[in-house]
Formats: C-alpha cells, structure tokens, sequence
C-alpha cells in the first residue's frame, strides 16, 4: 500500500491512499502552532492536511505511534497502520457535520480515516447509508471507495488516546482544528451531530471560541438532545446529540439502530 518500512507511522505523501499531505505540509509541534495552523487553514484540504502531522500533544504522539508500531493487535499484525491523527473525511462542502470523541487505536489510527475498520465505523456508516449521505453501508479501509455526501465527518481530539480518554489539556490543545472546522462550514452548515458527551461539550465550546451564540446555561448532553447556535454571520445551526457508537453502547443496547437513524433523519 506505501513505501513506509512496515510496522512504523505512515510518512506524509507516501501514497497511503486519502493521505491529504505531503513532505512539505507545516506541522504544529505545540498548542500555539496548532492555533496558528488551523486558524490560517484556508480550506478543508489544507485542514486536514495540517490535521494529519499534528504532534503538539506527547502522549498521544506517543501512544498513536507505539499501537503503530509495536502494539498492533494481533488480528491485524501483518497490516501497516496509519500512526498519525485522523482528518476529516467527507463532503467539503457538507450543510452536515458529524464530531466524534477521538480515533480508535486499532481503528482510524490503523486506517487513517475517521470511523473506519471497527465497529463503531460498521455502525456510523450504516446509518449514514440509511440516512442517505453515505455511498456504501460500511467503512473498512482507506481506499474502499467509500463517499459521503453532505456530511463531513470531524472530532473533538484528532488523536487515539489510551483507553479512549484524552485529557483536560489534550482536549484544550485539540480544539482550534475543530474551531477551523466550524468557522470554513459555517457559510453553509445545518446542522451537526455530536456523538456522545465528550463531542457535545467540544462542539459547544468550540463554538463559542469560534464566536458563535450560544445557549447558556450549557445544554445539557443526552440522546436526542438538541440546541440552537448562531453563527458568526447570524446563520441557525442545530446541534444534535446522540450516544456515541462505541460497542459500550451499541452491544449492551443503549444505542439501537433505530435510535441513530431518527436522530440521522433531524439532521
Ligand atoms: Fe495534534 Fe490534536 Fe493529536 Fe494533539 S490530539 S497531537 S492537537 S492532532
């Protein structure tokens, strides 16, 4: 798939493909070049492209590249995996945004794309299918020819993090992308679905920092949950919530299929 030596991170512009940068891509090695870098990001592409060299946080840095290159899960050991944060894929010019927690190590950390080679992928993408927005009904690798229309799909730390938590300060240090996110969508945004707590509070704060209205006292997070956000520009933008598609929620049914889709159909 690349020439990157196997079993290390995937070096930019190596031919993984929906690799968005190259060798020449600037990357953000703390919190102020991550606001520098986003906020001077003039579109998507070179969004995600900065996204995807990113090493401003140390641990994730070296969590992400230690699953990459020594930890890989048995079932996928004679696979290369990714090792860098995930972009956002989709639609560029989506009314649509989807935010999720953070990669899954073994997941878009191992196929460099959001929701894609696990199960909460298998979930996601279904009901995108079913909603409309997505091509094909799962996401197994990068170059599975898999198309979202309308929806791009983004979160709220770029990074796998151990154990599925990011800290206080990882997510501080995440959120100017997600602020470039809404501010480059915002002519044109609808509505976003937040997955679980963690994309619903990074959603709202950053959109506060991006200089949006927004409600106070917080909204609160539930499944269904919704608000009501004014851009910059004066544009309504609803934010909805649902739990997370993690197998926490979707094996033990507290997240069914039918409870994603109408969510999905109020987008
Ligand atoms: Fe950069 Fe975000 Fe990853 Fe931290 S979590 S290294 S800010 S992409």
């Amino acid at each position: 798939m690349t020439g990157q030596p196997f079993g290390s991170p995937v070096p930019p512009g190596t031919g993984w493909p929906g690799d968005p940068a190259d060798r020449h891509t600037p990357v953000a090695g703390d919190e102020e070049r991550v606001r520098a870098l986003s906020s001077s990001a003039p579109d998507v592409d070179t969004l995600d492209a900065r996204v995807s060299v990113c090493r401003a946080c140390s641990r994730l840095v070296d969590w992400r590249e230690s699953v990459a290159t020594s930890g890989r899960r048995a079932s996928f050991a004679d696979q290369p995996y990714w090792g860098r944060p995930g972009p956002g894929f989709g639609d560029p010019n989506a009314p649509v945004l989807v935010v999720g927690l953070a990669p899954a190590a073994n997941g878009t950390n191992r196929t460099g794309r959001m929701f894609t080679g696990d199960r909460s992928g298998d979930w996601i993408y279904a009901a995108l299918h079913r909603g409309g927005y997505a091509e094909q009904p799962t996401s197994e690798h990068s170059g599975d020819g898999q198309v979202l229309t309308g929806v791009r799909i983004v979160a709220a730390v770029r990074c796998a993090p151990p154990a599925n938590k990011p800290s206080t300060t990882e997510k501080a240090t995440c959120r100017p992308w997600l602020v470039r996110d809404l501010e480059l969508a915002a002519p044109r945004l609808r509505s976003i679905l937040a997955l679980g707590s963690i994309g619903w509070d990074a959603t709202l704060a950053a959109a506060r920092e991006a200089g949006w209205v927004v409600p106070r006292p917080k909204p609160r997070f539930g499944h269904g949950a919704q608000a009501a956000l004014t851009t910059g520009q004066g544009r309504a933008v609803q934010l909805l919530g649902s739990y997370h598609v993690s197998q926490q929620n979707t094996f033990t049914g507290k997240l069914t299929e039918p409870m994603l889709d109408a969510v999905i159909a109020r987008l």
